[in-house]
């Protein structure tokens, strides 16, 4: 009996497997094709220097509207793209897109786009960058590259030379998501970043946890001896807004500062077309 509900209980984690299976291999093609289909779209969110609360710039983030699953999250798609290689075409895409957008913006708006440990491992991205920049006709000044410390693991002294030869051509490097990756502090010291974003789960529990504010604090300490600014990325609350102004961050990011949502340009336009629709509705 006991073999019995052992092999049922097989067959159904086979027939489970191999539906999860076949559901990721239909991802995985829907993904190769979403680019050609104009299915991906690119959402800006505001970093503001805290100091006045003032938006320096914005990041890129990636979103798919996939015809049957509605928005599939990031979180979710860009592992998928990673382990497939679709994450070159996808982040070379992106790239492109968010520089000619940001080439519009006025001019000291910065753009930061994230770019996969992956990117990395190919031979030619420093070229990609660089094209895409030159195409835009945007300032390589105003170009922050987000890099998670997972990127930093493989071929490290490649990687080093990389970030160089795109700090060499004015490009800023930033290290995202401070704190939760491994060897984090040897990483400081190896790559020459011009930024570091902590991550937002310390930000989150600054308010509650004395703990967090003091790695918070001494991440900071760190950032500010290697000339490493520290920016706080998930602010969501006023209090915490204060917290991190208090402690030195210069910069910082979240949905108390706004939602990623449509960049400046975009924004701008909507507002003259509401404003347009206004005057139409009171003439009317
Ligand atoms: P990330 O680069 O650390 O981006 C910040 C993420 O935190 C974004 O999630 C953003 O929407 C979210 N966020 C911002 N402020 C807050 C806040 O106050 N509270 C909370 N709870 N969340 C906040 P999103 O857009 O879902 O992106 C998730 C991750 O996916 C990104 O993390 C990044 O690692 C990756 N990603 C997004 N776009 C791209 C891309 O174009 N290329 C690559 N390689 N990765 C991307
Ligand atoms: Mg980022
Ligand atoms: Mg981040
Ligand atoms: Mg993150």
């Amino acid at each position: 009996r006991a073999k019995t509900s052992g092999r049922g209980t097989a067959a159904f984690f086979d027939a489970q497997m191999d539906l999860e299976a076949r559901e990721r291999r239909r991802l995985e093609a829907d993904l190769r094709q979403a680019i050609a289909r104009e299915q991906l779209r690119i959402v800006y969110q505001p970093l503001v220097a805290t100091a006045g609360a003032r938006v320096t710039g914005y990041e890129a983030l990636l979103r798919w509207d996939h015809p049957e699953r509605g928005a599939v999250s990031p979180s979710e798609f860009i592992p998928i793209a990673e382990d497939t290689g679709t994450i070159l075409g996808i982040g070379e895409w992106v790239l492109r897109q968010a520089c000619r957008e940001a080439a519009q913006w006025v001019e000291p708006l910065t753009l930061a786009v994230n770019v996969s440990p992956v990117q990395f491992q190919m031979a030619n991205l420093e070229d990609v960058v660089v094209s895409a920049v030159e195409d835009a006709g945007l300032d390589p000044a105003r170009l922050e590259l987000e890099i998670t410390e997972t990127a930093l693991l493989k071929e490290r002294d490649r990687t080093i030379a990389v970030l160089n030869a795109l700090k060499a051509r004015g490009i800023r490097v930033v290290m995202d998501d401070f704190g939760t990756g491994y060897s984090s502090l040897s990483n400081l010291q190896s790559f020459p970043f011009d930024k570091i974003k902590i991550d937002r789960s310390f930000i989150q529990a600054m308010e509650s946890d004395e703990a967090a504010r003091s790695i918070i604090r001494a991440i900071i300490g760190i950032g500010r001896s290697l000339a490493m600014p520290v920016v706080a990325e998930g602010v969501e609350t006023d209090a915490q807004r204060a917290m991190v102004e208090q402690e030195g961050c210069p910069q910082a990011q979240g949905f108390f500062f706004g939602m990623p949502g449509l960049g400046p340009l975009s924004r701008l336009a909507e507002m003259v077309e509401n404003e347009a629709e206004l005057k139409l509705a009171a003439n009317g």
